[in-house]
């Protein structure tokens, strides 16, 4: 007798974590006024732009945002 087959149907980690991580990678703050506000978690830099904008994130480094978003709401008069 050799080679246990180690067939058991392990039901894994579910995809509830999926949704999750996405709740974590959106700054709630910036997301309310209209930002995209995509985190990069490794870097924790944020997307700046405006919420549904065309094209790939634009992220800015943590600190930085602030001040960023205000002057784009300004600019583009969110
Ligand atoms: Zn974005």
């Amino acid at each position: 007798m050799h080679a246990q087959s180690d067939s058991k149907t392990d039901s894994g980690p579910s995809a509830n974590d999926v949704s999750e991580l996405h709740n974590a990678s959106v700054d709630e703050g910036a997301a309310r006024q209209g930002a995209c506000a995509q985190v990069h978690l490794p870097t924790g830099a944020m997307c700046t732009l405006r919420h549904g904008h065309e094209g790939s994130c634009q992220f800015s480094p943590a600190g930085q945002v602030d001040t960023l978003l205000a002057r784009r709401k300004t600019a583009e008069r969110w």
